[in-house]
């Protein structure tokens, strides 16, 4: 039996990607600007490249359009990051997602900083990562920052809150991390050294799983009543989070899928109606 309740992120996300969209006709209207998405993708991983097709039809959706660039999986990284510098200098792309991870011959952190930090949508470059740091405009890492929205909307305070994050990847432990700290939480980051991760877990109001392991987190690691978002995405849609357990515990929980997946994709596109804004001036 569920008692806790569910924090979906399907309305919200349709919520956001209607007003991206209403801002990208705007856009288009005054200035006859259209948003252009680029998305790159190395090699032919089957998840991965579903992914950016995903991304593609919502881009479309929203009236924004795409552009893929499709790599052959022995890229190198000079070449990746030629084609990415491509379309960091072309005036007719707003926003670029390289779709990670990239293969392993790849200097993944190379390749995204080739991205202009003016078009990283995706919130992946050190730029974007030092302005969530100190609280300066800049584009957010698209999880992060759909889990800081999904938990304004459902109003769980954060100010004060012990938040519990377990992952610390820099597309998503640790820039959650300092979104939270940012909202004035107590942070504690964990990851695959901690000793005594259950107990750590159950002192936390807020706990992000962000670990990429099915049904890592456990009931009886949960402090009754906490909140509990569940970044996972595992093979055959399981989060990070036993969800059955937790849900027995926890206050409000996000489900695998229709939680943070849905909010990702809402901000990438956000972000990229911010970046075509800002570029047409
Ligand atoms: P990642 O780069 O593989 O990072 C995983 C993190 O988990 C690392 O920091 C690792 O610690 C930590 N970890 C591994 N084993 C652990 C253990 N036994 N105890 C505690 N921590 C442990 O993964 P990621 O890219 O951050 O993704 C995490 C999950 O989120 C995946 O399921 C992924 O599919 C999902 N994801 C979802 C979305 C979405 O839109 N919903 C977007 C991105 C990712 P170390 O640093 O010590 O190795």
């Amino acid at each position: 039996m569920t008692t806790a309740e569910l924090m979906t992120g399907t309305d919200l996300a349709a919520e956001i990607v209607a007003q991206a969209a209403a801002r990208a006709k705007a856009l288009r209207e005054k200035t006859g600007v259209q948003p252009c998405l680029a998305t790159v993708l190395v090699g032919d991983d089957p998840a991965s490249a579903t992914y950016v097709r995903m991304k593609q039809n919502r881009s479309k959706k929203a009236g924004i359009a795409s552009r893929s660039v499709v790599l052959p999986a022995d890229t190198t990284t000079d070449e990746l990051v030629t084609e990415i510098h491509k379309l960091s200098s072309d005036p007719a792309v707003h926003g670029i997602l390289l779709q990670h991870p990239v293969p392993a011959q790849i200097d993944e952190r190379a390749a995204f900083e080739a991205i202009d930090p003016a078009k990283d949508v995706d919130g992946v470059t050190m730029r974007s990562f030092a302005a969530m740091a100190f609280g300066d405009p800049g584009f957010r890492s698209a999880t992060p920052g759909g889990i800081m929205r999904l938990l304004e909307a459902y109003d769980v305070p954060i100010a004060g809150a012990h938040a519990v994050v377990i992952g610390r990847s820099p597309i998503l432990g640790k820039p959650v991390g300092m979104l939270l700290l940012a909202s004035n939480a107590t942070v504690t980051y964990t990851h695959s050294r901690t000793v005594g991760l259950p107990e750590i877990v159950r002192t936390a109001d807020i706990v992000v799983a962000a670990v990429g392991k099915p049904d890592f987190v456990r009931g009886d690691w949960l402090k009754p009543g906490a909140v509990v978002v569940d970044a996972g995405y595992n093979e055959g849609n399981i989060g990070d989070v036993h969800f059955e357990e937790a849900a027995q515990v926890a206050r409000l929980i996000t489900p695998v899928p229709g939680g943070v997946g849905p909010m990702t994709i809402a901000l990438l596109l956000e972000q990229a109606v911010d970046a075509a804004e800002a570029q047409a001036g």
